[in-house]
């Protein structure tokens, strides 16, 4: 493997290597004919109202056989094969035109974050797709925001430099996903100047339980609010995590607790039920 590195080849690697192959190819077709490929809608609420104020885009795939895959085993194949960037293209198309019929019929809640890849962010025209899609839509550019990981930042491309340049003039969202599980410095944290950060699930996971873990939350929530930015802690669980958060002025909370990943129609039942209750 390189560097005067020897490893035996085994048949496990021979395994994983079919396995990845296999995927890779069930994976093509599915992109080509939009086949099994579908998003899901997870709340994202006010962490004081408990409002809903957005929600993330997450994408799931049934493949041929009836198998869920799941994101963390496929996106990682198709970054490494360049099928994200087609990929991620249609998973933009579909959340405006989602977004086009929420809108339509006067859901209007706040934004939906799309997961972008640091793959899309250095070597392909995201942005530019971005907002070219919006505008042939016609959708304003409050209703979309962009998450992507601290690691993307890493890359030295002008391709990510513009597409970060190309969101930052057009006032897109811009949040850092699962923070604090990257390789970032904190000097480029800065000069991004975000307006999200994203306290990742394994931190919130040790509120109640590890000392390190709520040090680590809310020193990150205090950092966030001193550079200027707002903070949405995921995979929320419990009631006690729900607490801690609100307690140390974390703006948003996304997890269980509040709702899973949910279809586009479930998701509009819920703000309409939200909205009713509101009335009541
Ligand atoms: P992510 O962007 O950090 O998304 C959050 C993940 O945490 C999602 O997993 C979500 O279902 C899960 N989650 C949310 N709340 C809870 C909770 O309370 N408890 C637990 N245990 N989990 C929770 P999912 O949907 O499996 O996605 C995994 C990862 O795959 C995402 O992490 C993201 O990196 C990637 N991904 C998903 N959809 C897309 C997409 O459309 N494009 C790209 N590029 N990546 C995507
Ligand atoms: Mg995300
Ligand atoms: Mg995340
Ligand atoms: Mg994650």
């Amino acid at each position: 493997s390189g560097k005067n590195t020897y490893r035996y080849f085994d048949e496990s690697m021979d395994q994983r290597m079919r396995y990845r192959v296999a995927l890779q190819q069930e994976l093509d077709v599915a992109i080509r004919e939009h086949r099994g490929l579908s998003l899901r809608y997870q709340p994202q609420v006010d962490a004081y109202s408990h409002a809903i104020i957005g929600a993330e885009a997450l994408l799931r795939w049934q493949n041929d056989h009836g198998a869920w895959v799941s994101p963390a085993d496929f996106i990682p194949i198709a970054e490494e094969s360049g099928q994200i960037i087609e990929l991620g293209r249609w998973i933009i198309r579909q959340v405006l035109l989602q977004l086009k019929d929420w809108r339509k019929a006067g859901l209007d809640f706040g934004k939906v974050a799309i997961n972008v890849s640091s793959v899309q962010l250095s070597s392909s025209f995201v942005a530019d797709d971005l907002l070219e899609m919006m505008a042939e839509l016609e959708l304003p550019t409050h209703c979309v925001a962009v998450e992507f990981t601290e690691t993307a930042l890493m890359v030295n491309s002008s391709i990510l430099a513009h597409n970060l340049a190309r969101l930052r003039e057009s006032n897109i969202t811009i949040a850092i996903d699962d923070f604090g599980t990257g390789y970032c410095s904190l000097s480029y944290l800065k000069e991004l100047d975000a307006h999200y950060l994203k306290v990742d699930r394994s931190f919130v996971d040790g509120i109640g339980i590890s000392d390190s873990d709520e040090c680590i939350v809310s020193a990150t929530i205090a950092m966030a609010k001193g550079l200027g930015m707002k903070v949405v802690a995921e995979g929320v669980e419990t009631q006690q995590q729900t607490e801690f958060l609100a307690k140390q002025d974390c703006d948003a909370i996304q997890g269980y607790f509040f709702g899973k990943p949910m279809t586009a129609e479930e998701f509009a039942e819920k703000l309409s039920q939200r909205a009713l209750q509101a009335t009541l």
